[in-house]
């Protein structure tokens, strides 16, 4: 992985080799943690953060549900990543705050050990590459159930809870697919191991709803958002696995992925990006690098110093 210079731990900035943690962390030892993806893009006012609030809401969000009490408010944390970003001397950047219960109790109720908190920015570049994102990408339905909600939480952006998506993408890719969609437990399409799912039939944009064990995505909810905007009819319905080979064009969604389309699900082929694909996407990627002057209150913007401001992408 491309690295940075430095990492936000615990309110401090700390050399990026130097950002260690004690190997008896619970959160090492049984998932308690919970995390985030976001991105930063260059754009022509300097570098600005997609949906940063909404992301460092989820967040909240996600320790809630897992009891784990945030040392820091995320306004403290929104400003830590605006320091860490600047002083890293980033445009463009993943952003990854992950919050977890850390050293002191190795018990499963370990509600007196606390809470450790970083927040790394650093470079890289699209998922699922560039000639996905551009051609579309080979996708295979898990065997692997995604997890439902009698067990976990599907909706918190939880550490532990994904051992399920590793072992999808894992099958997926020893296949030699590019990424997995996984069925929740009664069938239906739920989401693919780190992406949102959309079918396209008839015209129709469909997305799984959030009883289909989805996590609640800021790209899918964009996206929606999106399509509305520009007139095309959308239904968060519940989707069948054939309908994912019968669709006019399937794409999936995420902050690491942004919009990818998919060419071809269990081998049957779907074509390159069709319409619909192309113009929603094209459309998000005007918001993300701040061209669309109607999305640009998804940006937060980082103040640097006026010198440093590169050519937006
Ligand atoms: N589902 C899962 C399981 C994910 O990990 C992600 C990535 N966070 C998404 C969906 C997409 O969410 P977002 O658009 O907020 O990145």
């Amino acid at each position: 992985m491309e690295t940075a210079e430095l990492i936000w731990q615990n309110g401090e900035l700390v050399p990026w080799d130097e950002a260690k943690t004690h190997v008896l962390s619970h959160g090492l030892h049984y998932g308690t943690g919970v995390f985030e993806g976001i991105r930063c893009y260059a754009t022509e006012r300097g570098p600005a953060v997609f949906r940063h609030r909404e992301h460092l809401e989820r967040l909240e969000k996600s320790a809630e549900l897992y009891y784990l009490k945030l040392p820091f408010t995320a306004e403290e944390l929104r400003e830590a990543t605006h320091e860490l970003i600047r002083r890293n001397g980033l445009d463009s950047c993943y952003i990854r705050p992950l919050a977890y219960r850390g050293y002191g109790n190795l018990g499963l109720y370990a509600t007196d050990a606390p809470i450790d908190v970083v927040v790394a920015a650093f470079p890289w570049g699209v998922y699922l590459g560039e000639e996905g994102t551009r051609h579309g990408i080979r996708a295979r339905v898990s065997s692997w159930r995604g997890i439902s909600g009698e067990s976990l939480i599907p909706h918190a952006k939880a550490t532990g809870q994904y051992l399920n998506s590793v072992l999808a993408k894992t099958e997926a890719t020893a296949a030699g697919y590019d990424e997995a969609i996984l069925l929740d437990t009664h069938g239906r399409v739920s989401e693919g191991s780190g992406e949102n799912v959309f079918v396209v039939r008839d015209g129709v944009i469909c997305t799984p709803p959030h009883t289909a064990a989805i996590l609640d995505g800021i790209t899918r909810n964009s996206v929606v958002q999106i399509a509305t905007d520009l007139g095309y009819p959308i239904e968060e319905r519940d989707i069948a696995r054939a309908e994912l080979y019968l669709a006019d064009e399937v794409f999936l969604t995420g902050t690491a992925a942004e919009l990818v389309p998919v060419r071809e699900v269990d081998d049957h082929p779907l074509g390159e990006p069709g319409e619909i694909t192309r113009v929603v996407q094209a459309k998000l990627q005007d918001a993300l690098h701040g061209r669309a002057e109607e999305y640009l209150e998804w940006l937060d913007f980082v103040e640097v110093p006026t010198g440093r401001i590169t050519p937006a992408a």
